[in-house]
């Protein structure tokens, strides 16, 4: 199968810091309301695309959950001389601020550079020591007068990186989680005959703990499901056979556990016999740290769900240079796909 990386591209570089997500909300709305019975978008701004199943007597609801949100930041402060300080909304490694360009969306998008103290003028404490993300402030080149013609505190801030092909593989900012909106959009293309009632739902605000997602399955209050999220793929020098929780171009990867969610046992086996089934690469993952919205999906409805997920492994996570294969790609939607389609041929009472 081919990916479409145009359209990948298209959703990876466009903006959605958390809480911030109108312009990416608004490109998924137009791009799956074709796709779908029906469209909502809830008081949080989660957006929920809703597939009818066809031969679905009793009602069952699958919630597939892809969260929309980006790792950002935002403006706290103008100084005197223009320069602006942040806070950031999401897990950043500080290390990776350094001689970032960013876009700041204020009244007018506006360029900006990280900034930080040169090696030149620091003491030898001072270069032995990691930075800290309040060591950095934003540079946009103008005095505060102009500044603030365009640009207010409580303004978002996103990291300005376009997407590349390299070899089998993209590489871009934001594949956590674009590349997944993305797959969520291509199942909805492919899915023609789902056993239950399929609730795409893209998410806001996971990036900071899983908000949108809490609320959406609360709403939905679904039977079962998935969530699409990228995972670590540290397949790199250095890192040890045990380390790697998955590798890049070794298939999609079906969840067993993340640090928040133990996936419903049978959720885990559905997915690998599916996978077997449709000869679909897939590889086991078991991530120690970080949650995703498999957390939310499977705990809020009235009576929980029966949960799972599909994940993307990816390299260099929460950098602007996060890469994915795309035969990994390619067989996540595969696995959806399938799963959506398969999903009432499975004995969940065992
Ligand atoms: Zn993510």
């Amino acid at each position: 199968m081919d990916v479409n990386v145009k359209l990948l591209k298209q959703i990876c570089e466009i903006a959605g810091a958390p809480g911030f997500e109108k312009r990416v909300r608004d490109l998924v709305i137009e791009l799956v309301t074709p796709l779908s019975d029906e469209v909502k978008v809830d008081n949080l701004g989660n957006v929920i695309a809703v597939k009818k199943g066809k031969k679905n007597p009793d009602g069952k609801r699958v919630m597939v959950a892809a969260h929309m949100d980006e790792i950002g930041f935002i403006v706290t402060h103008i100084d005197d001389n223009g320069f602006l300080r942040f806070h950031t909304l999401g897990g950043f490694d500080p290390k990776t601020l350094t001689a970032q360009r960013v876009i700041v969306r204020g009244k007018k998008d506006l360029i900006g550079v990280m900034g930080s103290k040169p090696i030149h003028v620091m003491s030898q404490e001072e270069r032995n020591k990691l930075p800290k993300t309040t060591d950095f402030f934003i540079d946009l080149g103008m005095p505060k007068e102009e500044v603030e013609k365009y640009i207010s505190v409580g303004d978002p801030v996103t990291r300005d990186r376009e997407l590349i092909e390299m070899g089998d593989c993209v590489n871009c900012k934001s594949i956590d989680n674009r590349v997944a909106v993305f797959i969520l959009i291509e199942a909805l293309k492919k899915l023609k005959n789902p056993a239950y009632d399929v609730y795409a739902t893209f998410t806001v605000q996971e990036e900071v703990g899983i908000r949108g997602a809490n609320v959406a399955a609360h709403g939905i209050n679904p039977d079962f499901g998935i969530a699409l999220d990228t995972t670590i793929a540290f397949d790199v020098p250095g890192a040890q056979a045990h380390e790697k929780v998955t590798e890049l171009g070794k298939g999609t990867a079906i969840k067993i556990m993340d640090a928040m969610t133990i996936c419903d046992y049978r959720m885990v086996e559905f997915m690998k016999q599916t996978a077997d089934k449709k000869k679909i690469t897939w590889q086991p993952e078991i991530l120690t740290a970080g949650g995703t919205d498999t957390a939310g999906v499977q705990r809020m409805g009235k009576q929980g769900a029966i949960a799972g997920a599909i994940s993307i492994p990816t390299r260099h996570l929460h950098q602007v240079i996060e890469m994915a294969h795309k035969k990994d790609i390619a067989d996540s939607i595969s696995l959806l796909v399938a799963c959506l389609e398969q999903m009432d041929s499975y004995d969940w009472k065992h």
